[in-house]
C-alpha cells in the first residue's frame, strides 16, 4: 500500500524487533480511537478486523480526564508505555485547541515516542474519478522539530517569537529513512522540498543532511524543489513526483494538498515511525468537529493505516484481503460516504466492505 494498491510486497519499515503476543497468540496492538470522529472510525477498523479474522488484540487507551504529570499532558503514561511495550499502533485523531490549553497530544505522542518520519502515501483510488488518474507519490514529513518545536513565547507586549528547530541529527534521520524507503519500495527518485532561498540556516541545514544522504543513495534520483513551486507543480501535473522529504510544517500542508488531488482527507492514511521499530498508524485528518457524532464520516484514511500496520506485521494476506475490499467497494459506487459524493452512513459503508471481504 505504500508504493500502491498493489504493491502488497511493500513494508513500511524493515522490522528487526519482536511484538508483544498474548496469551491467545493474538498480536498485541495499541488502539487509541482518539477524538471527535475518531471513536466512529475505530469502531469501523474494528469491526472490518474482526469480520476479516485479524489475528490482532487491541489494547485501547484513551485520552485523560486531567493532566498526567509523566506526560505533562493528557495522555496517560500507561497508554505511552503500551505503544512501546506492543511496538505496533493506530490512532484515531487528537483535537487541539487553537491557540490556548494543553500541550498538543499529537506533539506529546511524537516527541515522546520518538516518532521521528511520518510517512503519507497518496495514490488515485481506481474507480474514484478525480482531475487525476496517476497519483501515486509519497510524503515523507520529519516529525519531531522544526516548526512544531513547541517553543513560543512573548517577547514584549506585541511581539511574539516561535522557533524552528532543525538539527542535523533529526535531518539525516528522516533524509536517511527517505532514501533508504525509495530504495526498497522501487521508487526512484527524492526531492527534497524547502524554502531554503528565505530560510537559509534552518531549510538550508535540511537540505545539506539531505544531499550528504543522496550521495550514499547513487541509483536514486534527488532533487531539490522550493515549498511554493512544488505546490503549484502537484496541482498541475502530481506525476512530476515520487518520493518527497520536508521539515514538519510543510509536509503537514503539503499533504493536505496531495489528498485534495486524490479525492479529500477521507482517503489517506499515514504512519508515523519510530525508534526501535515503532510504527503508530493513523490517518492524515484531524478529528473533524463538524461531522463528529453524525455516523457521516468516511473511515477509508484509518483504515488504510490500519492496512499499512498489518503489512508492517508482515500479514500482507489479511492486509490484501481488506485493501481490496475497501477499493472494490469505492470504486463500485454504490456505497459511499458523502465526502466522496455518496450518501452512505459510515455503518452502512463499513457493513458493504465487510461484505466484500
Ligand atoms: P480535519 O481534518 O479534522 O477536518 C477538515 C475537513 O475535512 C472537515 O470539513 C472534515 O469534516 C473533513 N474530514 C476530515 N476527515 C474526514 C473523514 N474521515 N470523513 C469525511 N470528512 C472528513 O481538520 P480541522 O478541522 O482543521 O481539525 C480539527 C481538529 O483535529 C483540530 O483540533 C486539530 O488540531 C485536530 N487534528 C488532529 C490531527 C491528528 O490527530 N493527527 C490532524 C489534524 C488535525
Amino acid at each position: 500500500i505504500f508504493s500502491n494498491p498493489k504493491n502488497s510486497g511493500a513494508r513500511v519499515f524493515d522490522r528487526n524487533f519482536t511484538t508483544a503476543a498474548s496469551e491467545s497468540n493474538l498480536i498485541r496492538a495499541t488502539l487509541f480511537p482518539g477524538d471527535g470522529i475518531g471513536p466512529e472510525i475505530a469502531n469501523s477498523v474494528k469491526q472490518i478486523f474482526s469480520s476479516a479474522d485479524v489475528p490482532i488484540e487491541w489494547e485501547e487507551h484513551y485520552v485523560g480526564q486531567e493532566i498526567d504529570p509523566r506526560t505533562q499532558s493528557f495522555l496517560t503514561w500507561e497508554s505511552l508505555e503500551s505503544v512501546r511495550k506492543n511496538k505496533v499502533g493506530l490512532k484515531g485523531p487528537m483535537a487541539t485547541p487553537i491557540g490556548k490549553g494543553h500541550r498538543s497530544l499529537n506533539l506529546t505522542l511524537r516527541k515522546e515516542l520518538n516518532l521521528y518520519a511520518n510517512v503519507r502515501p497518496c495514490y488515485s483510488l481506481p474507480g474514484y474519478k478525480t482531475r487525476y488518474d496517476d497519483v501515486n507519490l509519497i510524503t515523507i514529513r520529519e516529525n519531531t522539530e522544526g516548526e512544531y518545536s513547541g517553543l513560543e513565547h512573548q517577547v514584549v507586549r506585541g511581539v511574539v517569537e516561535s522557533l524552528k528547530i532543525i538539527t542535523r541529527q533529526a535531518s539525516l534521520r528522516v533524509a536517511e529513512y527517505a532514501f533508504h524507503y525509495a530504495k526498497t519500495h522501487g521508487r526512484d527518485r527524492v526531492s527534497a522540498i524547502h524554502k531554503a532561498n528565505i530560510m537559509q540556516k534552518t531549510d538550508g541545514l535540511f537540505l545539506k543532511c539531505c544531499r550528504e544522504v543522496a550521495e550514499k543513495f547513487p541509483e536514486i534520483k534527488y532533487e531539490e524543489v522550493v515549498i511554493d513551486n512544488c505546490c503549484m507543480m502537484l496541482v498541475k501535473n502530481p506525476a512530476l513526483f515520487d518520493v518527497l522529504v520536508m521539515p514538519n510544517l510543510y509536509g503537514d500542508i503539503i499533504s493536505d494538498l496531495c489528498a485534495g488531488l486524490i479525492g479529500g482527507l477521507g482517503l489517506t492514511p499515514s504512519c508515523n515511525i519510530g525508534e526501535g521499530g515503532i510504527a503508530l498508524a493513523e490517518a492524515v485528518h484531524g478529528s473533524a468537529p463538524d461531522i463528529a457524532g453524525k455516523n457521516m464520516a468516511n473511515p477509508t484514511a484509518l483504515l488504510l493505516s490500519a492496512v499499512t500496520m498489518l503489512r508492517h506485521l508482515e500479514l500482507h494476506d489479511k492486509a490484501d484481503r481488506i485493501q481490496d475490499a475497501i477499493l472494490k467497494t469505492i470504486a463500485e459506487g454504490k456505497y459511499r460516504t458523502a465526502d466522496l459524493g455518496g450518501t452512505s452512513s459510515t455503518t452502512d459503508f463499513t457493513e458493504a466492505i465487510c461484505d466484500h471481504l
